[in-house]
């Protein structure tokens, strides 16, 4: 992905049932999905070996290697596990909001991964604390385990049910009990969720993931997305799957899956929504330099994100590929930054403009998107340093124009520059010879599909459900590190 500094990923999810190495695989498919979250990852397993089958946790702030080793994994020991990793969309990094969460319900206990930002999570967290629930962290999960622990089923499946009713927003969500392990998606589908299975002569292991990487990795066979409202109970019994009821006034829309994940967030090597994500780029490109061509020597991407799409520009427009920006992809979290002298030392950390490459040269470079055009400013500022004679900016998505509310960071729409400022005042401000977006049509035309499977709101403003509750989350939350 490209070096977005505003532009966050959400969080990823795993769960696998019936494995002897439930642990170690799980930590295998949070390394897939370490894209979707650097701040926390965490693991439960069903202890199966105790006959109280009990549940075993390890989390930790930072990257999967850095949270777990070999002993750790060890200290896990079961046939189902459940695994997460977070960016803090809400809530903060704090290590009480790091999943999956556990409790100890009436029916067992429970341990919780989610994918999604609850938009109304203010509303039921005051009325809750209202009734005398005490909350450990900040995050919108805990909400659906308190609701869990009052609603008077103990048939779990029933009472997450009734619970999911009193939520709007995304979740994917992966949930492991004594003895089931569930997988449910938001009757919208916004985030994405996926099952596969490793099938030997013996018995069939089931995996529940965010992305289909994270099955190529451990080698599972991908069956079938989980579908929007589905919940998905998985046990020694077999497969039983149901439907939340479908949402009301939901008008022609089929589904509101988020078509960011294939702009940005997913790895190109995922299947999301049915499409491959890498497909979904070149094709993104294709369209671009169909609808915005510019006489130039070369294509360049901003890596990593921007590579599929400059290859999709380039064989259209059959101007030559090249990799003019090289990414250091060994940078950690953190580097130490000199207070003066070394300029642009932000973005060069990562991206590295190689002159060899672009003296002299006429350049289109491809990004996924622009947000707050700071980080467009600076690239375009090191390739023209590098001896670039024309710079031209084509972004392979439409102009962002207004925030998230379903589990991704982004900035306020007062710093989505898109929003106030126009194509010109945009150009002149990054600095480049020409500048155009992928338009809307482009972007359906590219997907071969339309807006009524997909959400597109933070392009379109047209936000698939109520906002209730948004601007009450939005004060709170002002008090923590992290807003969205
Ligand atoms: S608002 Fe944008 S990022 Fe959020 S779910 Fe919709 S398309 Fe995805």
């Amino acid at each position: 992905m490209s070096f977005k500094s505003s532009w966050k990923e959400e969080c990823g999810v795993f769960g696998i049932w019936n494995h002897p190495e439930a642990a170690k695989l799980t930590y295998l498919g949070l390394y897939a999905l370490q894209h979707r979250g650097q701040e926390s990852a965490g693991i439960v397993t069903l202890d199966t070996t105790d006959s109280k089958q009990l549940h075993r946790v390890h989390k930790g702030l930072g990257l999967v290697p850095d949270v777990f080793n070999e002993s750790i994994l060890q200290g896990l020991p079961g046939s189902a596990a459940i695994g997460h990793v977070r960016y803090a969309t809400t809530g903060g990094n704090l290590i009480a909001n790091a999943q999956p969460l556990t409790s100890n319900l009436l029916s067992g206990p429970l341990a919780v991964a989610h994918n999604g930002n609850i938009v109304n999570s203010s509303i039921l967290r005051e009325a809750l604390q209202r009734e005398g629930a005490i909350f450990q962290g900040t995050n919108d999960t805990e909400i659906l385990l308190h609701l869990l622990a009052k609603n008077p089923s103990n048939h779990l499946v029933s009472a997450l049910k009734e619970s999911l009713k009193d939520l709007t927003g995304a979740y994917s969500l992966v949930i492991l009990a004594h003895d089931r392990m569930i997988a449910a998606r938001d009757p919208l589908g916004f985030r994405p969720l996926v099952l596969g299975q490793i099938k030997t002569s013996m018995s069939v292991s089931y995996v529940v993931a965010s992305e289909t990487c994270a099955l190529d990795l451990i080698g599972a066979q991908f069956v079938r997305e989980i579908e929007p409202g589905e919940i998905l109970e998985i046990s020694s019994e077999g497969i039983l799957s149901e439907h939340l009821p479908a949402l009301e006034n939901r008008g022609s829309r089929k589904s509101a899956q988020c078509v960011f994940e294939h702009v940005y967030f997913s790895r190109p090597d995922s299947v999301v929504f049915g499409k491959s994500v890498y497909n979904s780029r070149k094709r993104f490109g294709e369209e671009l330099a169909l609808e915005s061509p510019v006489e130039a020597d070369i294509v360049i991407p901003v890596p990593d994100s921007g590579v599929p799409s400059a290859i999709g520009y380039s064989q259209k427009s059959g101007i030559p590929f090249e990799f003019g920006i090289i990414r250091n992809h060994y940078i950690g979290r953190t580097f130490i930054q000199p207070s003066q002298s070394v300029r642009d030392i932000g973005v060069k950390i990562k991206l590295n403009p190689q002159p060899d490459v672009l003296k002299g040269k006429r350049v289109i470079v491809i990004d996924d998107s622009l947000v707050r055009g700071t980080t467009s400013q600076n690239i375009i500022n090191l390739i023209r340093q590098a001896g670039a004679k024309e710079v031209h900016l084509r972004i392979a998505s439409p102009p962002t124009t207004g925030p998230c509310y379903y589990g991704v960071d982004t900035p306020q729409k007062s710093q989505l520059i898109a929003s106030h400022q126009s194509l010109e005042n945009i150009r002149q401000f990054i600095g480049a010879d020409s500048l155009a977006y992928l338009s809307d049509a482009g972007m359906w035309k590219a997907l071969k599909s339309g807006p009524e499977s997909f959400c597109a709101a933070c392009f379109n403003g047209d936000y698939p459900t109520s906002l209730k509750g948004v601007e009450n989350k939005k004060n709170k939350e002002n008090t923590s590190p992290k807003n969205i």
